[in-house]
């Protein structure tokens, strides 16, 4: 571990656990206690954690082991005997530094950054070990100037004439760049569509195409088919389009960037398993048959995390079916608001005798915050009997949750904790590991 990552964790963990009631000292016992436990990669149990520590504030839940399954699968399937590859993962789905030591220490050491915090974070924790690619259509001057001069990244995505004049001028004509040029595809499957703002319509593409290939030392094509892609065709007719654009414009290609968008599990949302997208996507290439110097990228985010990560809320106030929340959609459930989000819920109670009724019913939650726009419709499926004092974890909250969260309102104090229990849901455990796990864990 280099000096500049210690810095980076040390201040990593004062912001999480500092967050906690700092008066307490018995609950600092306990955390340092959990600290201790965590050191020893022994990591305690979610339930251990409540009753012990009943906390007060909204608590992330990290499991390592549910990294280093997702990290292993992705970089076991995207590989191809005829093509050299690399996994990118998106900073932004969850930049903690705990998260990123996981994925660089499982074998991620490419990372898809988007702003010059991520690239100081990066570069902080993993110094040279980690190769940054600054995939951010539009970027101001300043961040391109010290991207390219003092982080040594190379690799650019745009999809405009003017961001390539931009990139140009910043970096001097320098001749050592790999510009990447961002395709608008269909995002008509994915929960989140990402080609509204960015990517230049293939059909417009075939004059850029041709101007970035004569500045780029390499020449990429790239495109999101949207976070959350339900159907991995998205991807085979992405790839289609970027094969249809190299033979129009008849450039050489040197990357092929895939994006992100492979899905998570979440209720009423249960994508085909993931294995059948790298099927699709190889047999896509294949078809297409690039030439085998052509490197292909991907970039995901949520697949790689959001089942490694839980949120931990506290029920403080109830009025018939809508439960009021010490966390909401200015804090780590912004996805449960507008876009209505439903996730994964687990009760849990630890005051009191009575136990959870065994009926299940529907309920809606309010955040914590002042606004009523504060809101998550759900429905999400609690005991009928839940009530102010009782706890719910929320699953698949490793992506897009706290890199989302804000200040508002003075909500924005957490902790977290690395624990050893498996996902409430999951993409990668299958049902025989499921078995088996059952069997370990009656034992
Ligand atoms: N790459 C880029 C350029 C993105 O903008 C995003 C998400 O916004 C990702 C990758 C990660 O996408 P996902 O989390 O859907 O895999």
């Amino acid at each position: 571990m280099t000096q500049n990552h210690e810095n980076a964790r040390a201040v990593n963990s004062k912001i999480h656990y500092l967050n906690f009631n700092q008066k307490s000292t018995k609950a600092n016992g306990q955390i340092n206690a959990a600290l201790e436990g965590n050191s020893k990669n022994n990591f305690p149990k979610i339930d251990d954690y409540i009753a012990n520590l009943k906390p007060a504030l909204p608590v992330y839940f990290i499991r390592p082991k549910a990294i280093k399954r997702a990290t292993e699968f992705f970089l076991e399937n995207f590989s191809h005997s005829k093509y050299d590859s690399d996994v990118l993962y998106s900073v932004k789905s969850n930049p903690d530094a705990t998260v990123l030591q996981h994925l660089f220490d499982n074998g991620i050491k490419h990372f898809d950054v988007a702003s010059l915090a991520e690239i100081e974070l990066i570069s902080g924790l993993f110094g040279e070990a980690a190769k940054m690619y600054f995939m951010h259509p539009i970027k101001s001057r300043e961040a391109i100037y010290k991207a390219y001069f003092e982080y040594g990244i190379r690799d650019f995505v745009l999809d405009s004439p003017e961001e390539l004049r931009k990139i140009k001028e910043v970096t001097k004509h320098a001749k050592d760049l790999g510009l990447h040029m961002r395709l608008s595809v269909s995002n008509s499957n994915a929960a989140f569509n990402l080609s509204g703002k960015f990517g230049i319509l293939p059909s417009k593409s075939i004059a850029l195409a041709r101007r970035i290939r004569l500045s780029a030392q390499r020449f990429g094509i790239c495109f999101h088919v949207g976070s959350q892609c339900m159907d991995p065709i998205e991807y085979r007719n992405a790839i289609n389009l970027a094969k249809n654009v190299v033979q129009k414009a008849k450039v050489k290609l040197d990357v092929l960037d895939i994006g992100g968008g492979f899905p998570s599990t979440y209720p009423g949302m249960t994508p085909p398993n993931l294995a059948s997208y790298f099927d699709e996507i190889f047999d896509a290439i294949r078809q297409a048959n690039f030439d085998s110097s052509v490197r292909l990228w991907c970039e995901p985010g949520r697949a790689l995390v959001a089942e490694a990560g839980s949120l931990l809320v506290r029920v403080e106030g109830k009025k018939n079916a809508m439960l009021y929340l010490n966390d909401g959609t200015y804090g780590g459930l912004f996805d449960a608001g507008f876009p209505g989000f439903i996730y994964p819920t687990r009760a849990v109670r630890v005051k009191g005798k009575i136990p959870f009724a065994e009926k299940q019913t529907s309920f809606g939650f309010y955040g914590p915050t002042c606004d009523s726009l504060d809101v998550m419709k759900g429905p999400f499926q609690l005991p009928e009997n839940i009530t102010e004092g009782d706890y719910i974890e929320i699953g698949q909250l490793g992506a897009y949750s706290r890199s989302i969260r804000t200040s508002f309102n003075g909500f924005d104090r957490n902790l977290q904790f690395e624990v050893c229990d498996e996902p409430i849901d999951s993409m990668f455990i299958n049902e025989e590991e499921e078995n088996q796990q059952e069997l370990e864990n009656q034992n």
